[in-house]
């Protein structure tokens, strides 16, 4: 593994103090805080990630008030966010850095926690504890693979995967070595694959950049070939169909209680699944979503006279009647997308 001029990481350092982004988790960088920002950063955009985050802080404030909350009480403020066992995992983790006491600051003990992996603990560590801890992420990845031309198909995945956390340690050892808060140099990584280094190498914007002087992938003119492509997994279709009682003239849906057992949704209030469609629906909704791997499309079969809804009345042991226009059950994305649309066909 080559040593890098110590010039890097001063560029980069000065490039962050000046370009980085406003973003409300950089504001008062506490171990809360970051920590929050960060799961709710795992496979999600900062800009979808923003207003879950100041609602998330508005509802649940400190630690000890999100061990407080219950399960629907975090699923609300998270639906729509998606991958919800990450908001399981945070309430989780809440309780047990409650119940010792205060947060951890080692990577162990950050790796302990329910949701919380070597890239997280890296994070939280440098940037609320302004400690040497390193980190990758997929914008990290795309930076070291341009800037130190690392081929995947070479090295395999494991050798891979070494490569680029060998990088990662070696540079915050050397960011500490220059009295750089390894604050700065770790979120500066990431922002420079954020917003210089982006994924669409027609879209690459080295001539800003301040590795370009040492960088390995732009000197070769390599910077389309880094990082090589993952293979895609191929989606898995699956289908799914509903039953929307909708009894439109007191505003309400019959929904269903959280399945503990789902696979996805788990703690989330759904519409009731159904084997077979109803023989005499009075109208039928479609849409397609994607989770993970899974290609999902759901029929919906919307009943709204008395006479089918006595028909094909469902279990009342597991649901509820949920207001249609203001639900204040949590749902998922593709739920409240349901709903709305049933509301507008219904409507027009
Ligand atoms: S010079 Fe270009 S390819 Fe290299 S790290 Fe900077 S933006 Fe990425």
């Amino acid at each position: 593994m080559s040593r890098r001029p110590f010039t890097d990481l001063i560029a980069l350092r000065d490039w962050f103090q000046r370009q980085k982004r406003i973003l409300p988790w950089r504001e008062d960088p506490s171990p809360y805080r970051v920590w929050v920002s960060e799961i709710m950063l795992q496979q999600t955009q900062v800009v979808t990630v923003v207003p879950y985050f100041d609602r998330f802080l508005k509802a649940f404030p400190t630690v000890e008030s999100l061990a407080r909350s219950t399960d629907e009480d975090v699923m609300r403020e998270w639906q729509g966010l998606g991958y919800y066992s990450r908001a399981r995992n945070l309430r989780a983790a809440a309780q047990a850095i409650v119940a010792q006491g205060g947060f951890p600051n080692t990577r162990d003990g950050w790796e302990s926690l329910k949701g919380v992996g070597p890239y997280t603990a890296g994070a939280i560590l440098s940037i609320a504890f302004h400690q040497p801890e390193a980190l990758v992420d997929g914008n990290v990845e795309r930076v070291f693979a341009r800037l130190f031309r690392i081929s995947r198909s070479e090295l395999g995945d494991t050798e891979y995967k070494k490569t680029l956390w060998g990088h990662a340690e070696r540079l915050i050892a050397e960011t500490a070595r220059l009295k750089i808060d390894p604050s700065i140099v770790n979120q500066a990584w990431m922002e420079i694959g954020a917003t210089v280094c982006v994924p669409a190498a027609s879209q690459v914007k080295c001539g800003i950049c301040p590795l370009s002087p040492s960088c390995s992938a732009r000197k070769n003119e390599q910077v389309a070939v880094y990082p090589e492509k993952k293979k895609r997994l191929e989606k898995i279709q699956v289908e799914e169909q509903v039953l929307v009682v909708f009894d439109r003239k007191r505003d309400r849906v019959w929904m269903e209680k959280p399945d503990a057992q789902a696979k996805w949704r788990n703690g989330l209030w759904d519409f009731p699944k159904i084997s077979q469609a109803p023989r005499t629906p009075d109208h039928e909704v479609q849409i397609q979503y994607v989770v993970t791997r899974h290609q999902v499309k759901r029929r919906a079969f919307v009943l709204l006279n008395a006479e089918s809804i006595a028909k094909n009345s469902p279990s009342h042991e597991n649901g509820e009647w949920v207001s249609a226009s203001s639900p204040e059950r949590p749902m998922g994305a593709p739920v409240r997308k349901l709903l709305a649309l049933v509301q507008e066909q219904m409507n027009a």
